[in-house]
């Protein structure tokens, strides 16, 4: 139509009207291209929405694993220094059975890391330019790599760290329960004086702890102070609130 209305106007060399279709053309051009940056805009904001949700529910199961995880080793770490306390001071101020008898083996740096699945996938398909926030950007990215050098260390720890409960099986006993998460536990129990007189368990042991804190205070819980962080980026973009961390 308009092309007909160009064609017949330059026939009539009508100048004016042609400078006139001419401005409709491009005007309606110009008005279609933002109508179709709008709808790029509100489809990308869309996708951004729909990543931060899908993230936000893996960064709260992510916490409470980490909550939990972090609670236990530390729990055990303690109990193990308590023993190892009990070892060097308290010179025979046991004998017998030792109830507490906590020593940080292979199991005690181990877990799998949960999978954090909108944030791998975000990073490794390039798709990360969804995100608006440059700051939500980066610790998504700080997540992913602290998580690396967690896995990285548990891979490396497993050569440095001896599994006492089997090097020591005479001395030491394992027990279990099923605790009131119906989670299976371990208590270890321990021919006290026999294992204080054993200088290769005392080494032993202090080897393991020197390996449990860097597992714990230089791996688990800076990557539990990511997720905790990344957690508040979100709530905040989302405009979320819990009870607790308001
Ligand atoms: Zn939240």
């Amino acid at each position: 139509m308009i092309l007909r209305s160009i064609s017949k106007h330059v026939k009539d060399q009508n100048w004016f009207a042609v400078l006139l279709d001419l401005c409709i053309v491009i005007f309606g051009i110009l008005i279609g291209l933002q109508v179709n940056d709008w709808r790029l805009s509100i489809s990308n904001q869309q996708k951004e929405r729909a990543y931060l949700e899908r993230m936000h529910e893996d960064i709260l199961f992510s916490e409470q694993f980490a909550e939990r995880t972090i609670e236990r080793r530390v729990d055990g770490f303690n109990k193990s220094m308590a023993l190892l306390t009990q070892m060097l001071n308290d010179t025979d101020a046991i004998t017998g059975v030792f109830e507490s008898c906590y020593v940080p083996t292979y199991t005690s740096i181990q877990l799998s890391l949960p999978s954090l699945s909108s944030v791998n996938e975000l990073l490794s398909t390039g798709q990360a330019g969804v995100l608006s926030s440059s700051v939500v950007r980066a610790a998504a990215l700080e997540l992913q790599q602290r998580g690396k050098l967690l896995a990285r260390f548990q891979d490396q720890a497993v050569y440095s760290i001896s599994d006492m409960s089997d090097d020591f099986a005479d001395e030491i006993r394992l027990e279990h329960y099923i605790d009131d998460n119906n989670e299976f536990r371990i208590t270890t129990t321990c021919d006290f004086s026999s294992l204080q007189a054993n200088n290769r368990f005392q080494n032993a042991l202090i080897d393991n702890l020197d390996t449990a804190d860097a597992f714990i205070n230089r791996n688990l819980i800076p990557w539990s102070e990511q997720i905790n962080h990344l957690h508040e980026l979100l709530d905040e973009t989302l405009d979320l609130s819990h009870q607790g961390n308001q």
